[in-house]
């Protein structure tokens, strides 16, 4: 007699069939993200773009993360019928998550600080979602664990999970995407691609990429103020922690989150929030478009980069995102009250803006 344990479950399997199809067929119906020419005088030899992640169906580049997190799941064994789907999150990951949640029919947690704003809780309850309330931001983590297990649920885990649920081989992942847009451009490879990190998933996808793809582009990451990321990756500590979240929604981070890959960051670029903020605006006087804080972040950091071509005497391109749109934002980032109240002073920082925009070179207010 052999020892055999045997936990096959066929109607379990084709639940879990149903719904890897019930995904994939959402993902056929979804065109691609486009890639904006962002306008910069022909003159100067260097054109950059914006990936315009704000026309997902759930708005934000989450919509990318929550697919590869349900995929994960699902294809792991980790989330099967009934299954309560539960995250941390205080904000456009908890949006995309509720929503597949509710196309596989299942109920979906989103653990949160009370602090988050009434804009994301109400966007997440549209979607079916439920939101949990903890008062301390670094407390969500171990409630969503605590959450899940206690209804024999799973805990989808973006911090830790987002750099391994995306294929970053390809599959039609945002850094092949980008290429694939790039390929009848004067410079269809990028000098330098520029994201911020808020679980580190997109860096890492796009930096792992690059060396796969062994093309020669740059990854730059943007980090904000109080977060972590920056000093971490500086002195080399992976458990750095500032305990201060950031004001910038969707990145920086008040501890260097697991799913930042530092290895494949070839420069970090601190942003002074109020330079941020000042570049979402000068984007919106340039394009009439409207993002979050995090493209006004990586908007200076990708600008800052072109005058330094510019002032070497390079030509080639810039690639950043748009990583989700304005309209989130309006009583925040694009109300002038709400900018005053943080005490930020937004008039230096639209001054190199414009500075830069007339004559490509890159002075930094004092
Ligand atoms: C999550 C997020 C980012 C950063 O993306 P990661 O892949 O999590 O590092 C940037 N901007 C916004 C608006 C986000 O929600």
């Amino acid at each position: 007699m052999s020892d055999v344990v045997d936990r096959s479950d066929p109607a379990g399997r084709a639940w879990v069939d149903r719904a890897v199809a019930t995904v994939e067929a959402d993902a056929r119906r979804s065109a691609d993200t486009h890639l904006l020419a962002y306008p910069l005088p022909p003159e100067w030899g260097i054109d950059l773009y914006l990936k315009d992640e704000s026309t997902h169906p759930t708005g934000s580049l989450k919509h990318r993360l929550a697919r590869s997190l349900f995929l994960y799941g699902l294809c792991s064994g980790q989330i099967s019928e009934g299954s309560t789907v539960v995250e941390a999150s205080s904000g456009s990951t908890a949006v995309s998550e509720a929503y597949f949640a509710r196309m596989l029919g299942l109920p979906f947690v989103a653990v949160m600080p009370r602090s988050t704003s009434r804009e994301k809780v109400a966007l997440i309850e549209f979607h079916g979602g439920v939101c949990h309330f903890v008062d301390r931001a670094s407390d969500m983590y171990d409630e969503a664990r605590r959450l899940a297990a206690e209804c024999g649920g799973h805990y989808l885990d973006q911090f830790t999970y987002a750099e391994r649920a995306t294929d970053w081989r390809g599959n039609n992942n945002i850094a092949e995407s980008i290429f694939e847009q790039l390929s009848a451009e004067r410079h269809p490879v990028p000098e330098w691609v520029v994201v911020g990190a808020g679980t580190g998933g997109t860096s890492a996808t796009i930096g792992r990429y690059l060396r796969y793809r062994r093309h020669r582009t740059r990854l730059a990451v943007v980090d904000p103020e109080n977060s972590a990321f920056f000093p971490g990756y500086e002195a080399g500590e992976p458990d750095r922690t500032t305990g201060t979240p950031s004001r910038i929604e969707g990145i920086g981070r008040p501890r260097v989150e697991p799913s930042f890959v530092p290895t494949i960051v070839d420069r970090m670029i601190r942003v002074p929030d109020a330079a941020s903020l000042a570049a979402v605006r000068h984007l919106e006087t340039t394009t009439g478009r409207r993002a979050g804080g995090s493209t006004g972040t990586n908007l200076w950091g990708a600008f800052s980069l072109v005058a330094e071509m510019l002032a070497a005497g390079r030509s080639g391109s810039v690639v950043t995102l748009l990583c989700d749109g304005g309209e989130r934002y309006a009583h925040t980032y694009y109300s002038d009250a709400w900018v005053a109240a943080q005490g930020l002073d937004l008039a230096p920082h639209a001054a190199t803006l414009r500075r830069f925009a007339e004559t490509g070179r890159w002075e930094e207010a004092a």
